[in-house]
């Protein structure tokens, strides 16, 4: 058997590693629907309490960390309660463009950010301004109860929770659109 160079090797290891977390990212959208439809037969057909339940998050967030390797999750809530979902490396969410199919407005966005700290990085405020008109609310994952909140009627701030400490109640700062936070932006690219 003719030995492998260590380039093949590492080539061979890349090449195996990308076909896997294919196959792991198309698991992303049944994943979150089969738990979004579980839900729903608890909400009466709609969504209205579901898109800000925390089991709902939960599994946006374990798609995200547990399923995925610490991918960015998105998942967009339509007027007809249909999910849009998609995942890519950090930094790769928003939606310049509409979901084919999708009927506005938008009940919900949520996202992750999978290295755990819940703001609007400057991309995500580009992606409120654009649908601000028509999308009711947000949200921006940071594992657990730590997560930001944004909503129509205040379209220039994000509320963000962090996880109670020792019995005192949920702690929150808000985030102004015009102020950056000192928070490396993610980085990363659409795959
Ligand atoms: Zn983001």
């Amino acid at each position: 058997m003719e030995k492998k160079t260590t380039g093949e090797m590492i080539q061979e290891i890349r090449n195996k590693k990308s076909a896997h977390q294919m196959w792991l990212r198309r698991k992303v959208a049944p994943y979150i629907t089969s738990i979004w439809e579980d839900l729903l037969e608890s909400d009466e057909g709609s969504g209205k309490d579901t898109i800000h339940s925390l089991e709902f998050h939960d599994a946006i967030w374990m798609a995200s960390t547990w399923l995925l390797p610490g991918l960015e999750v998105q998942v967009v809530v339509d007027d007809n309660w249909n999910l849009f979902i998609s995942s890519g490396t950090a930094g790769f969410v928003g939606f310049p463009k509409e979901p084919k199919g999708m009927k506005l407005p938008i009940r919900c966005w949520i996202h992750t950010h999978p290295f755990g700290s819940a703001y609007f990085s400057g991309i995500d405020w580009k992606t409120v301004s654009v649908w601000e008109k028509h999308m009711d609310c947000a949200y921006v994952l940071g594992g657990g109860n730590h997560y930001g909140f944004w909503e129509q009627k205040n379209p220039n701030e994000l509320t963000i929770y962090h996880e109670p400490v020792d019995g005192f109640k949920d702690e929150f700062r808000v985030q102004v659109k015009s102020e950056s936070l000192n928070i490396p932006e993610p980085k990363g690219e659409l795959e």
